[in-house]
């Protein structure tokens, strides 16, 4: 139960109410609350809001990820990981490659594959769609979580389908969700400058309108530490709150911290702790429709993903074996986290671990 006594802030103590009366907190709200040093305060009604919709419940996943391709014809500024054709580090994987991938990891007793690559005009819809009948052939409970709404549009122009009977081929073919990453920051001034070769914030809700449409679930992302100021931050929030208003499609809301390293992207000003904390605070109490927030511990570091349990946080992420895209922009965390580590970082934060997939 929230103590709104222990709330002196008077911003945050009309974020509490609302919160108490389950009204939701407009865009002004969102940019006291990513400005405010009262970060207990906050965290007192992030966690009242996480405690709500999930109670001590803290999940994980087991899975692997399967990065396919660094080819990407985008070469987004925000990215580490994207190569030209012929340029060194380059890697598409065959489908053969990609079957041994993914026996080695159904060995390990992964749950979940996790699939993201880049725009490489050298593949087919059909190794696309072979991708996951041969997952499905190996370990059919195998749940798949496949390609972001940049990789689908391009799917969808390349083979001149409409993005809803695109999506129908790939259920068949065994999909079962979609990642939420893309979405960067929907303001067209800063992705203009982030990624402005990548489909506009505006395609991005509408790809994501009909995945849900087809009965897909999917999450939402958010890159952030960049060049965002906080208004964009509060209209990102805003423009996926009002999608899900209309379709309730979103899982799960995912902030993603800025790595530099590697990237065509200066900048000046790396966040801090108490940046981070009143990120997924804010997320938390402004996406009051949306069920789950995950702060990825491969982003946050494990430490800092911990502490997030208080402070709107209901899930870590998952072991991630073969992770390719945070390493290549100098994540210093492991590549892959082991199941027992995962478990004891959220019993020793005073929660219940849940180990669980996509489809949660
Ligand atoms: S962020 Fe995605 S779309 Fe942009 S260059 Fe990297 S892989 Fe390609």
């Amino acid at each position: 139960m929230m103590n709104i006594d222990m709330i002196h802030n008077p911003v945050l103590r009309r974020v509490a109410e609302k919160a108490l009366s389950g009204t939701p907190v407009d865009e002004k709200d969102a940019i006291a609350m990513l400005t405010t040093s009262d970060i207990v305060e906050l965290g007192h009604i992030a966690d009242f809001v996480r405690r709500r919709e999930n109670g001590t419940k803290a999940y994980y996943g087991v899975n692997m990820n399967l990065n396919y391709t660094n080819v990407c014809e985008l070469r987004c500024p925000l990215c580490a990981y994207s190569r030209d054709e012929g340029e060194e580090g380059a890697f598409t994987l065959s489908l053969d490659e990609i079957e041994k991938r993914v026996r080695g990891a159904v060995e390990f007793g992964i749950d979940e594959v996790h699939i993201v690559g880049g725009l490489n005009p050298s593949l087919s819809l059909d190794y696309f769609l072979e991708m996951l009948r041969l997952i499905k052939r190996i370990k059919p409970d195998l749940f798949i979580v496949a390609f972001t709404a940049t990789e689908y549009e391009y799917f969808a122009r390349r083979s001149g389908m409409e993005l809803s009977e695109l999506f129908r081929a790939m259920i068949d073919a065994g999909l079962g969700a979609l990642p939420g990453g893309g979405a960067e920051i929907f303001d067209p001034g800063v992705r203009g400058r982030i990624a402005p070769r990548k489909i506009s914030g505006k395609r991005w809700l509408e790809v994501m309108r009909e995945a849900h449409r087809a009965g897909l679930k999917t999450n939402a992302t958010m890159l952030y530490n960049h060049i965002e100021e906080p208004s964009h931050i509060a209209d990102h929030l805003s423009r996926i709150r009002e999608l899900q208003n209309e379709t309730g499609g979103f899982k799960t809301f995912v902030p993603l911290p800025f790595h530099a390293e590697n990237t065509a992207l200066a900048v000046e000003k790396q966040a801090t702790g108490f940046d981070h904390v009143r990120i997924y605070a804010s997320a938390r109490i402004f996406l009051h429709n949306i069920p789950h927030i995950k702060g990825l511990w491969m982003y946050l570091g494990e430490k800092l993903a911990q502490v997030m349990l208080h402070f709107g946080v209901d899930d870590i992420g998952a072991t991630y074996h073969y992770e390719k895209v945070v390493h290549a922009a100098g994540a210093t965390t492991d590549d892959v986290g082991s199941e027992e580590r995962l478990r004891r970082i959220i019993e020793n934060a005073g929660m219940a671990p849940v180990r669980a997939t996509a489809a949660y």
